[in-house]
């Protein structure tokens, strides 16, 4: 027998995983294997990819092999958390899915108000173990979303201008990197590695557990919702750019043009809502500054009122189901003029339910104290953040909405300032390397580059908005 013939790569593969499956404390699914339709299934529908193998993590422990496997294999790893990921990042046609969602423990240390999460947790399974001990720790707003890539992107949502980014409240974490090593890193360990994770994505390694600092939140929160319909949307978003210039950080508004889904009786047209969180156990303040709005832009309906927590952070989860088909795009910019706000009204009008919302986000506030250099995050200067949205049922309907997001984009790219949030990103053709560059700007970029080469310089970690290493082709 000649020893330095290799064997066949798919016979390779095929003992590999075999190996692989005896190793894991979780299942491994391959094509064959019952459940596999339902496990390669990620949140957005477009992304119906046929991986080679989805191991389903048991245990933190199963991290290690399944990184072996992609090592000794070739295939392409994609891990998972919640597979929200709008670019399908969560998944890979013909490689190896690392899904970690099984991994959802959640522990709260109220004294030093520490929350720690394993990699699969949820945003609900953060804010219900959470709000148990009157703590909240700053997430996004769609609470089957994942914590994990939420995270290593960013994470906006209704405490952002109170307490910055869920990446701004990462205390540390532990990470096993492309070679299997296990490293914690926080500030005072593995400082350019933490640095990196608050930002760049999955770019260096495994996240195999998140601690973060919480804050506290006792009892409910004042939620606010305004609405408004098209022929007020002109007044009230002029009203709310002067209400907004000098808010206290408690207050985190965000507006949303959106058409509700025919049992919530609201009519086919799309509404504008503003609606706020009020993070302060101190309701009145917060009373009395969305009353000033409230008679600044009188609404045509409204509800505002005390409401716990949880039940705030899960109000919007029906109208975005698994298994949506979605194209989002989203721009940074500061100036809400006449100029800006008739272009906003433009593509906001055509938003459609079961199609396309917008959501424009009001940052400053904490977000805006850290500083710019502090994280990998690609650019606080900017005051508000659009998101253009899409999620419809019908692959019909995939050429027109896709086109839809990115018309809206283009039309604000003469307001738009750099950082663009990788997390509001579909999914492209041909991810450009170029655009990261522009994304980060040239010193992050470069710092983000630097810890790639060192960390991952194979790119066993490509399956993410991925920074390339630069002696591979496409860098
Ligand atoms: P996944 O698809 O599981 O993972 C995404 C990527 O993260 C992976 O490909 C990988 O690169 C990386 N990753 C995941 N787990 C790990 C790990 N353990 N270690 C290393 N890398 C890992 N974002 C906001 O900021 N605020 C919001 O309010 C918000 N709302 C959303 C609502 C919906 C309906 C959806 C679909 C998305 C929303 N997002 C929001 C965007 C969200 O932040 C991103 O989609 C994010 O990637 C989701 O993380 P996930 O773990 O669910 O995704």
């Amino acid at each position: 027998m000649d020893l330095t013939t290799p064997p066949p790569a798919e016979d390779h593969t095929a003992e590999v995983l075999n190996d692989l499956r005896q190793q894991l404390s979780g299942p491994l699914l391959e094509p064959h294997d019952p459940g596999y339709d339902e496990a390669r299934r990620v949140w957005n529908g477009m992304q119906d990819l046929r991986p080679r193998a989805i191991a389903r993590a048991g245990s933190i422990a199963d991290i290690d092999p399944v990184l072996a496997a992609a090592r000794s294999t070739g295939l392409v790893l994609a891990v998972r958390g919640g597979g929200h990921n709008i670019a399908g990042h969560g998944s890979v046609e013909g490689g190896l899915v690392l899904d970690l969602g099984g991994l959802r423990r959640v522990t709260v240390d109220a004294e030093a108000l520490l929350v720690t999460a394993e990699p699969g947790a949820t945003l609900a399974d953060i804010d219900q173990a959470t709000a148990a001990h009157g703590l909240a720790v700053p997430v996004g707003v769609i609470s089957q979303t994942g914590i994990a890539g939420l995270t290593l992107g960013g994470g906006v949502g209704w405490l952002t201008r109170s307490n910055g980014l869920t990446l701004d409240n990462l205390a540390s974490a532990d990470v096993v990197t492309a070679t299997g090593e296990h490293l914690h890193a926080g500030p005072e360990e593995n400082g350019e590695l933490f640095w990196g994770l608050r930002g760049g994505g999955g770019n260096f390694g495994v996240v195999a557990s998140f601690t973060f600092r919480a804050r506290r939140l006792p009892g409910p929160v004042l939620g606010a919702n305004l609405f408004y319909r098209p022929e007020h949307w002109k007044e009230g978003l002029q009203r709310f750019a002067a209400w907004a210039t000098d808010l206290p950080e408690d207050m985190n508004p965000i507006l949303s043009f959106l058409v509700f889904p025919p049992e919530f009786g609201l009519g086919a047209a799309p509404w504008m809502i503003i609606g706020c969180a009020w993070a302060n156990a101190d309701h009145q303040p917060g009373l009395e500054l969305i009353g000033r709005l409230r008679d600044a832009a009188p609404p045509d309906q409204d509800e505002v009122g005390p409401v716990s927590w949880p039940e705030w952070q899960s109000a919007m989860d029906g109208l975005f189901p698994k298994g949506s088909r979605g194209y989002w795009k989203n721009a940074s910019f500061s100036r809400l003029d006449d100029e800006v706000i008739d272009v906003v009204i433009g593509f906001a009008s055509k938003v459609a339910w079961q199609g396309t919302g917008i959501d424009i986000h009001l940052l400053g506030g904490a977000f805006a104290s850290v500083p710019e250099q502090a994280t990998a995050y690609p650019s606080r200067a900017s005051r508000y953040l659009l998101n253009i949205y899409g999620f419809w049922p019908s692959p019909e309907d995939d050429a027109r909405l896709t086109e839809f997001a990115r018309a809206a984009h283009g039309r604000m790219q003469p307001f738009a300032e750099q950082g663009e949030y990788l997390n509001f990103l579909g999914s492209e053709e041909r991810p450009d390397v170029q655009a990261a560059r522009l994304t980060y700007g040239p010193d992050k970029y470069g710092r983000l580059l630097s810890l790639k080469q060192r960390y991952d310089p194979d790119n066993l970690f490509s399956r993410n908005h991925n920074i390339v290493p630069s002696r591979l082709p496409d860098a």
